[in-house]
């Protein structure tokens, strides 16, 4: 690779508020000498989020086991580096070698939500890679993104030489293979990844199916990166499972990591074993959309305390049953504060999206969570989900009424209850039962919030509502078409940057870059499509059926359920094949 000199990177770390972010060289970060290809992978936020990510970890891992190899990272430099670097011209570089992201042959880039998408474009134009994939020369690196937002690569196949659509563990030790095969040359390079099942290239490929590890690996992974500064989840994280047969409507993740595949219980406590070892974290998450459903997790959590007495085990995702809440008292993680997902506030409702909780489970999930000593109850909501009416929404205030007299009732310090109670909107997305129709418009919104602000009871319940216009953006790009890259490219000309930090989200700069197309970014998010008709993203099969989604989306309508498919009977989504199947431990 080219070089930076050191010492202007340096000269710029004095002048930043921190510098800790630029750095690099922590533990289980890899360098190599003479490694015949040379990748960059960036998850476009700041360093403290990004390193926070699994599917970065993942990749940069499994890239680096290979000889011949070099994978680096280069995350989003904060306003206050940008400009310093601009001003003096220093490049963007990768944190192992400080030498620029231009000179890699390889640049990937995870696309995990929609309010990175500018964070990107900055990124590229730091290091000098021309932002549209047309633009670039047999000089610049081939740039490749992957994560679920490709599952509609369209709104930013303008920016990427090619996608990876799917389990990234499927496709991207092939894509070394071919790149290194194919020598030198971009044009080369790129025809040489063309034929990898999983691969998107826009204008070239044509319907392209998701890309699925059969069985999640055993082997415990290579040391973790443990970030240099504080991280937004400073703890190491193994995936428990992938995938989660639950069949919630509204739900990216549900529908697009079918089918669910367990690691296996022992796998597990060995990869907890090893990073213990070999980052000395005192606690572990063990992730996955819905934790407690791996069928061997008492055993898990069991054995982890039998092992690791000290070590702290968080589970992220507590399905909303007293007999998930329980699982708790088998870790040693701390119990103050519970958090529950109903979604929505009345039965109708979350029969239509799937929710299969029901107001009985609710209480009682409450009355365990005080039970087991929580003082604070965190409750998140949607608003604005598809059939929503005023009733819907006093079903929210009432749920939360009824968390405040469960804890008055059995917590043990009464007085010391809290509820918190966390509203977002709903945004449609690809892939889903709920794709064809339009998220509520601002007024829509703004009507539901005021209604919720005005009715819910204030002592010890605390309401939240997140902001509508970022959910707006979010929704206008989450369906769009190849026409939204000019939206995203002017907004981001506008000065549109850091767009998921409240204090950094500029609407107007939105606003204008969907002006340059044209429209606007309501128009955008409101847009339904015809249920018979064609869907930009048809050209990423996910594997599920667009016939079984159509299906799903007219049980919603009439308020029917479709039983988890791993306790009943199959529905048929399409995605188990045969070679594909469902894995479970323990049926
Ligand atoms: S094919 Fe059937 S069993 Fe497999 S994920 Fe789909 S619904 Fe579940």
């Amino acid at each position: 690779m080219a070089e930076i000199s050191p010492t202007s990177i340096e000269s710029l770390l004095e002048q930043v508020e921190k510098p800790a972010r630029y750095i690099g060289g922590e533990v289980g970060s890899v360098v190599k000498d003479g490694a015949a290809l040379r990748v960059v992978l960036s998850y476009p936020d700041v360093y403290e989020i990004g390193t926070a990510n699994q599917a970065v970890q993942i990749i940069y891992s499994l890239m680096n086991s290979r000889e011949g190899v070099w994978a680096e990272r280069a995350y989003c430099p904060w306003p206050d580096m940008a400009e310093l670097m601009r001003r003096d011209q220093v490049p963007l570089f990768s944190l192992e070698s400080w030498e620029p992201v231009r000179a890699a042959d390889l640049w990937g880039i995870t696309l995990q939500h929609e309010l990175t998408y500018t964070n990107f474009l900055e990124m590229m134009d730091l290091a000098g890679v021309p932002l549209r994939a047309g633009d670039r020369g047999e000089d610049d690196p081939l740039v490749f993104a992957g994560g679920p937002c490709a599952s509609n690569p369209h709104p930013v196949s303008a920016f990427f030489d090619f996608f990876i659509i799917g389990d990234g563990e499927a496709v991207a030790p092939q894509v070394l293979e071919a790149v290194m095969a194919a020598g030198a040359g971009r044009s080369a390079r790129l025809e040489a990844v063309a034929g990898i099942e999983g691969i998107y290239i826009p204008g070239v490929t044509g319907q392209v199916t998701r890309a699925v590890v059969p069985e999640l690996p055993v082997e415990p992974p290579a040391r973790p990166i443990v970030p240099s500064m504080h991280a937004v989840h400073d703890r190491a994280t193994v995936e428990i499972k992938r995938g989660c047969t639950r069949g919630c409507r509204f739900c990216l993740a549900g529908s697009w990591y079918r089918p669910v595949r367990e690691r296996d219980s022992s796998a597990v406590c060995d990869m907890v074993s090893s990073l213990v070892a070999g980052t000395g974290y005192d606690e572990v998450s063990l992730s996955s959309l819905s934790a407690t459903d791996h069928s061997a997790i008492r055993d898990i959590l069991a054995s982890l305390s039998q092992k690791h007495p000290g070590l702290t085990v968080s589970l992220p995702s507590l399905r909303v049953d007293p007999d998930s809440l329980k699982l708790l008292n088998l870790t040693s993680s701390r119990k103050g504060s519970i958090t529950l997902a109903p979604e929505a506030g009345s039965q109708r409702l979350r029969d239509v999206i799937n929710k299969q909780v029901t107001e009985e489970d609710i209480e009682r999930a409450l009355t365990e969570a005080f039970e087991m000593g929580s003082t604070t109850v965190k409750l998140y909501f949607m608003i604005g989900l598809p059939t929503e009416t005023m009733d819907d929404l006093q079903g929210i205030i009432d749920i939360a009424a009824t968390a405040r007299r469960v804890g008055r009732q059995v917590a043990r310090s009464p007085g010391r209850v809290r509820v918190n109670v966390s509203v977002s909107s709903f945004v449609p997305k690809p892939h889903t039962p709920f794709q064809w129709g339009g998220m509520n418009g601002r007024a829509e919104l703004e009507e539901k919030q005021e209604f919720l602000r005005r009715e819910m009871p204030r002592k010890q319940i605390k309401l939240s509502m997140h902001d509508i216009e970022p959910s707006l953006v979010e929704g206008a790009i989450a369906r769009g078409g190849d026409e939204t890259a000019g939206a995203i490219e002017a907004a981001w000309r506008a000065g549109a940057r850091f767009d998921a930090w409240t204090e950094r989200f500029d609407f107007a700069a939105w606003e204008e870059g969907f002006s340059a197309i044209g429209s606007s970014v309501e128009e955008e998010a409101v847009r339904s499509f015809p249920l018979d008709g064609e869907l930009p993203w048809d050209d990423i099969d996910s594997r599920v059926g667009k016939g079984f989604l159509a299906e799903e989306w007219e049980k919603a309508v009439r308020g029917e359920v479709t039983p988890d498919c791993r306790w009943a009977e199959c529905p048929q989504c399409e995605v188990c094949d045969g070679e594909i199947e469902m894995r479970v431990e323990r049926s």
